[in-house]
Formats: C-alpha cells, structure tokens, sequence
C-alpha cells in the first residue's frame, strides 16, 4: 500500500472514533455531567468569612426555646456510622401533603420549592422512592440486604432529612441521564440541599456516590458545601468550635453548649438552631 493510502485510512479511522465518541457523550450527557461535578466545574467562588458579632452573650436553650425569632430544628445533623443517632433520637417528621412521601418538618417548604422549580425547569415531576424510615424499618432493610443498606442509626432517612429522589424511566445512576436529575444534582443547593454522597466525596463520606440521595441541611451551608467541593463530613468538621462565620445574609457558629448555655448576639432577627449529633450545636442567624 502506498503511504498516501495508509495516511487516509489512518484520518479516517480517527475521525470515525472522534465522531463515535460525540455521539456517545451526545447520547449518554450524564458522563459529561458527571466529569464537570467531580472536576467542580460548575463552582461559584463564595466567601465564608470570620465574623466578630458584637454584643454576644449566653442564652440557655430554655430562653432560647421560648424566644420567637428561634427556630430548632434538625437540619444539620450529621448521621453516619461513626455519629449514630441516639437510641432516644425522636424525628421531627411530618407528611408531605397527601403524597404518601413523610419528611422532616424542617424542609417540607424547601422541598416544596425544588420540586416545581423541576417542574418549571424540566417539564418533569420529581418523585420519591426512599424518604423517612423508622429505626424498625432500617433494621428490617440491613437484615434483608446487608450489603448496601446502612446498619440502624447511620441512615439519614432515619431522620427524614434524606430523600432518594427520581423521574419516570430515570432513576437509580440513570437519574443524571435525565434533564431533571442533572438539574437538581447541580442547583438543589439553591434550595437547601445538597447530593449527600458527592461522586468526588467516598473518601469522606464512606459511601459511593448515590445522585439521587439528597438531603436537607438548609442556608447557607448547601450553598457553601457544594461550591467548596465538600461532603457533610468535610464541612461540619472544617467549622472551628466557638468561631462566627458569616456568608451572605447569614452568620453561624458551631458551638459546645456551655453549662446549657449558647452564646448568641443580642441583637438578630432570625435564629435556626440544630443539634450536630457530635455534641455541639449550629447556630445560623439571619442578621
Ligand atoms: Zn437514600
């Protein structure tokens, strides 16, 4: 054969296997998807600075309790099977409308939102496979598959604060062939959540990356792990005990109560409060 003839069969292969490599990713966008989050392409810089509240002083949690700029809720809590929930853990869950779906109080607004901005977004209704799960009922999904359900204690739907979301025809790792599970995987932060096993989070989290597992922690922090490439693991133990930090219109801090007392401003206008389950709470304020 000639050079000539080999050179083209050469170019021609190679522009076959370009051309087949297109269609595919054109075919299957969850790869391309998948790549830009485990690469933080869609990062946004965000700005988590120290902040020097004035006029801090101790508050007990009864007085906090009653104080109606306070809200307690769950929504930070961490949950794996090195922080298990407590054996007298109650869940603050309540049913989504008449969906059948029951969910943590804190997040059924939140909840709410995400799902029409699917709807608007993507033409699709979001729906749900797994959402809250008694103690009773975790048992009976490790005891009958041990392998991929999490021993009693360490699932977060436990708490209801986990949902495993999915569309028709899409669920499962198929989710991200969907628009809508791409848009909820890289926006449900807007919203309060976060992809609670990230594809670039096992070191972490000790789970691999599930796209359809999100959970609620509420603002700023899902905006703040998901721009920071972050796990729940990664960014609970990142914040200093004691230390304010601010973001947007938010301030927080991750204290130990003191003789069952926290330290908070005198002056704020609004106050969620959640225990972390490592023994401390985080105290997020609207200024
Ligand atoms: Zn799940």
């Amino acid at each position: 054969m000639k050079k000539r003839t080999i050179l083209l069969a050469v170019s021609a292969l190679i522009i076959l296997v370009i051309a087949g490599a297109a269609v595919f990713l054109w075919m299957n966008p969850q790869y391309t998807f998948i790549a830009g989050e485990f690469l933080g392409a869609r990062r946004e810089h965000v700005e988590l600075d120290v902040a020097e509240p004035n006029g801090l002083r101790e508050y007990t949690l009864d007085e906090l309790k009653s104080d109606d700029r306070v809200t307690f809720d769950q929504s930070m809590m961490l949950v794996n099977t090195t922080y298990t929930l407590a054996d007298d853990y109650v869940p603050e869950v309540e049913p989504y409308g008449d969906t059948g779906v029951i969910m943590n109080v804190s997040m059924t607004e939140a909840y709410k939102s995400l799902s029409s901005a699917v709807a608007d977004k993507t033409g699709e209704r979001l729906l749900v496979s797994s959402d809250f799960r008694t103690a009773e009922q975790q048992k009976e999904e490790y005891e009958s598959s041990p392998a991929v359900a999490t021993v009693p204690g360490a699932s977060e739907h436990q708490t209801g604060l986990a949902l495993d979301v999915y569309v028709p025809y899409y669920a499962s790792y198929g989710f991200l062939k969907s628009e809508a599970g791409r848009f909820v995987d890289s926006e449900c932060w807007r919203y309060g959540f976060i992809v609670r096993y990230p594809v670039y989070g096992e070191d972490e989290t000790g789970i691999v990356f599930e796209p359809w597992h999100i959970r609620y922690v509420g603002m700023p922090h899902a905006k703040l792990i998901y721009h920071s490439r972050s796990t729940l693991e990664g960014y609970i133990s990142s914040l200093a005990d004691g230390v304010w930090y601010s973001c947007d219109e938010y301030i927080f801090s991750r204290q130990t109560p003191s003789g069952g007392s926290l330290l908070l401003p005198e002056t704020f206008r609004k106050a969620v409060i959640s225990p972390d389950n490592t023994g401390r709470y985080i105290v997020t304020l609207t200024v």
